[in-house]
């Protein structure tokens, strides 16, 4: 006889552990399932982002931006030292700590919430009926007046460079290197390739990145992805656009082993001989396994579960969230998405705004931007006035020694609301809220500009370049 719940959640990951809490908040009488473990082999909530995503990775871009610190950035205020030596192992662990800190965090939460979790995979029958097979191999049934999906996505594996756990990783690999790679190449200049890239250059590492597209970072900017790629050019990040990799050859044995990666660009045939390759080329959702032939649930030509603006299937009180529809791979997006689908399923009106999520790639210097680019906006034929500012004429920004990017503040040319903030420099995944918040309040850049920033901040970067859009930016010539 299957267990009755009000709400079952298939995945623990940001968008699933959100919608279960919620739900739980809310009274309703909620299960939780997930099927991954951790490294120590124990089942671990919390999905990609807190296992194997934006927590670890985050973890090793903050040792790996102190020890590089202190061979770029120390000298310049006047801070000497000897034999400086980084200890992989002492890194690796650290972020395993912090890994398993978050993770129990959500079993303590579950508890906390009296959500049932089950430790397994998960099978969707019709009638919102979930089969979990167990790590035991014991079978549970369990039933949901509402089924919430939130599987999350796996990393695209390329056929010719098949991962094995080694030489050729995806982000589970690259995140738990054991020394630094001399030679590491990264096929993908995405946000996890360019993290996870940043991470071991800093160490040492000689990183190649190989991306096929002809333009680095389409999706941000275009004056914020040209000012990054100068400053990551800088650090000694190798990034090689129009590069459509073809073949990898791996070959010797142990401490030897090396894999020889061929792609063709703009000169022809080329080829790089590495320690290790990341692919991380993006991620897919993942079904598999997920849905019996009967549920009705259907899937996209993308692979992922077809959903409406609620989040809904089109079957009855089955809704998906997260990595596995559409939209930004995002752990926020998801965790929105969680929290409005258990608000609607209590008769809430649960909802999200897709035109206001923050987008950040945490490299040196982050990257983060909401809204419009100018692109989108000419293309759109959205008239538009553009202010901004360099972090060079900061105070804090140079009393740090972090002058690098600028802030640019997107306004519409007649209502003056803004359309769109963009941000290279320092901490700027802090400040892109600024942005976000005067988005959802339908503010003005002169909204923006007549409030007071403390001083020095970096926050003041958006100050001047939202006065930059009338012209009156007091720091710089308008
Ligand atoms: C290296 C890296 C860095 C990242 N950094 C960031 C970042 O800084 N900021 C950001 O916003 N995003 C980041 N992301 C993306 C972010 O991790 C994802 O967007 C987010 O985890 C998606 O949440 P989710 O709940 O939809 O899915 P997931 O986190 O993937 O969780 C899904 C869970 O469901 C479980 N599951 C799947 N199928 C079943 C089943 N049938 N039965 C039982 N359990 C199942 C899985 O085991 C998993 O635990 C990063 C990703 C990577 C790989």
């Amino acid at each position: 006889m299957a267990e009755q719940f009000d709400v079952v959640v298939i995945g623990a990951g940001p968008a699933g552990y959100h919608a279960a809490i919620r739900a739980a908040q809310l009274g309703l009488k909620t299960a939780c399932i997930d099927a991954a473990l951790g490294k120590d082999g124990k089942p671990a909530l919390g999905g990609t982002c807190l296992r194997v995503g934006c927590i670890p990775s985050k973890a090793l871009l903050d040792s790996s931006r102190q020890y590089w610190n202190m061979g770029h950035l120390f000298g310049d205020h006047g801070i000497s030292f000897k034999d400086a030596r980084m200890d992989v192992g002492t890194m690796i662990g650290r972020k395993d700590k912090i890994v398993k800190q978050f993770t129990g965090g959500i079993e303590m939460l579950f508890k906390a919430n009296k959500i049932k979790p089950f430790f397994g995979f998960g099978t969707l029958h019709k009638g919102n009926l979930v089969k979990v097979k167990q790590h035991d191999g014991s079978e549970v049934e369990l039933t949901g007046t509402n089924v919430i999906i939130a599987a999350g996505s796996d990393s695209i594996e390329l056929p010719f460079a098949k991962f094995d756990g080694d030489t050729i990783v995806d982000n589970v690999g690259a995140l738990d290197f054991t020394e630094v790679p001399k030679r590491l190449a990264v096929i993908g200049a995405g946000v996890i390739g360019l993290e996870l890239g940043s991470v071991w250059s800093r160490l040492g590492s000689e990183v190649v990145i190989l991306e096929a597209m002809p333009e680095f970072l389409a999706a941000a900017d275009a004056e914020v992805a040209k000012t990054a790629a100068r400053e990551f050019k800088k650090q000694g990040l190798d990034i090689r656009l129009g590069a459509k990799v073809s073949k990898t050859d791996i070959s010797g044995k142990g401490k030897k082993k090396e894999v020889v990666v061929s792609y063709t660009d703009g000169k022809g045939e080329q080829s790089l001989t590495v320690d290790k390759l990341l692919v991380a080329v993006g991620r897919r959702a993942a079904t598999k396994g997920l849905l019996a032939d009967d549920v009705g649930v259907k899937i996209n030509d993308r692979g992922q579960i077809e959903v409406d603006e609620h989040c809904h299937t089109g079957v009855d009180g089955v809704w998906a969230v997260g990595d596995c529809v559409r939209g930004p791979m995002l752990a926020h997006k998801g965790f929105e998405e969680g929290i409005a689908v258990a608000e609607l399923i209590a008769g809430l009106p649960g909802h999200v705004n897709f035109d206001t999520i923050p987008w950040v790639i945490y490299t040196e210097p982050e990257i983060a931007w909401v809204g419009k680019t100018e692109q989108q906006l000419k293309d759109e034929g959205v008239p538009y006035k553009a202010g901004s500012f360099p972090f060079a004429a900061v105070g804090r920004a140079v009393a740090m020694a972090e002058p690098a990017g600028f802030v640019k503040v997107l306004a519409h040319a007649e209502t003056d609301l803004v359309l769109g903030l963009h941000l290279v420099g320092v901490n700027v995944s802090e400040l892109v809220h600024e942005g976000v918040l005067t988005m959802e309040f339908k503010g003005s850049a002169d909204d923006l500009a007549r409030i007071c920033h403390a001083h020095p901040t970096l926050s003041e970067a958006i100050h001047d370049a939202a006065m930059a859009v009338s012209k009156r930016a007091i720091h710089k010539a308008n």
